[in-house]
């Protein structure tokens, strides 16, 4: 079993050398557990604050442990009566290619149905992203039909759940991605009405312009993945009333500050703004994920995913997820 350890912890930007890779045995089964083969490990900008180990909204990771993480799998040996071996299960069995889990631990290991949705969908769209979309979108910008919400970090695995959901509540969308190739995928494939190519507009001012003309109405609902320039972008542009959904702030995981140069607005506009912690939500994962997995099934959400081969890959593809390297939903194909 090749597993990817957390080795030491970043000064700055992480780098592979923060990674190890060993080879164990895999332990024989006690009574309850089940023994997984992974088929895909789910790479998310999150772990990069486990790296860490000062506060952030991800619990700091041990160091020499494997790296923790969502996995899809079969199960492949059981002494839990609830598996048997050919079942398809989503988990969080981490950097490794097998997983000792124990059966009736709370939401360790589920069986999932792969004929109406492919397995790898269960780490993205119909998983813990899409679900984060949905309660961003759903219970804190809670938007009318007419309203203008917009997204950033638009193409990855949350914000392309976001369009479909956003559309499907009847409102304009617009996302904010980096480069022509994800802006075009944006308006072409995810049903964004239009899409801000946020590398053509690096400062406040211009990114506001381009915000006036994609919202001619303002903006109702933001749903933050980024933060810097982009969110000062769009306070100046922002309706009163208006809700922003405090999800992500990728462009600060390396250890960036994130100054705010308009905080007044949000007391002009009579902002709500609120942070969330999507497995603090478990109550809305069964209405969110039957929501999510319909849009698939009816064609609705065709999200892209970038693969990397192999365990080893694992490291290198991780860096790249936080530098826009992937181009959808980032995972890692083990089998
Ligand atoms: P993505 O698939 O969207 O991948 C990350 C993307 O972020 C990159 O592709 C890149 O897209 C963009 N990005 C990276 N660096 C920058 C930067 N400096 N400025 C602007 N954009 C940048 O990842 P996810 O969909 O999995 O996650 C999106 C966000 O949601 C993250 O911030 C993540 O931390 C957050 N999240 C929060 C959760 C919660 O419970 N609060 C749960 C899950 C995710 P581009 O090329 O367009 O720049």
């Amino acid at each position: 079993n090749q597993q990817i350890l957390l080795d030491n912890r970043p000064q700055g930007e992480a780098t592979v050398s923060n990674f190890k890779l060993v080879a164990v045995d895999t332990p024989a089964l006690q009574e309850g557990q089940v023994l997984v083969r992974h088929h895909y490990l789910s790479l998310d900008p999150y772990m990069r604050g486990r790296m860490n180990d000062s506060k952030s909204y991800a619990a700091s990771q041990p160091l020499g442990e494997v790296m923790i993480g969502g996995t899809v799998g079969e199960v492949v040996e059981s002494r839990h009566a609830k598996f048997a071996p050919g079942d398809k299960v989503v988990g969080m069995g981490g950097w490794q290619e097998y997983s000792v889990v124990d059966g009736d631990a709370p939401g360790m290991l589920r069986k999932v149905d792969t004929k109406h949705v492919p397995l790898s969908y269960y780490l993205g769209t119909v998983g813990m992203p899409g679900v984060t979309a949905w309660y961003g979108l759903v219970k804190i910008i809670n938007p009318k039909a007419g309203e203008t919400v917009v997204v950033s970090a638009a193409t990855g695995a949350v914000g392309s759940a976001f369009a479909a959901l956003a559309k499907a509540r009847g409102c304009r969308v617009v996302g904010i991605a980096g480069g022509p190739e994800k802006c075009a995928y944006a308006t072409n494939e995810l049903g964004f009405d239009e899409c801000i190519d946020y590398k053509l507009h690096p400062d406040v001012k211009s990114m506001s312009k381009a915000l006036k003309d994609a919202c001619p109405n303002g903006i109702d609902g933001y749903f933050e993945n980024v933060g810097g320039h982009i969110l000062d972008a769009v306070l100046l542009r922002a309706n009163a009333f208006s809700r922003i959904a405090m999800c992500g702030m990728i462009a600060g995981y390396d250890g960036q500050s994130l100054p705010l140069q308009n905080p007044a607005l949000i007391l002009v506009n009579r902002m709500k703004i609120e942070g969330f912690i999507v497995s603090e939500h478990m109550q809305v994962w069964p209405e969110a994920l039957t929501e999510l997995a319909t849009l698939v099934a009816q064609g609705k959400l065709r999200p892209r995913e970038t693969i990397a081969q192999g365990i080893e890959s694992a490291p290198q593809a991780f860096l790249g997820l936080l530098k826009g390297k992937n181009f959808g939903k980032q995972l890692v194909k083990l089998v």
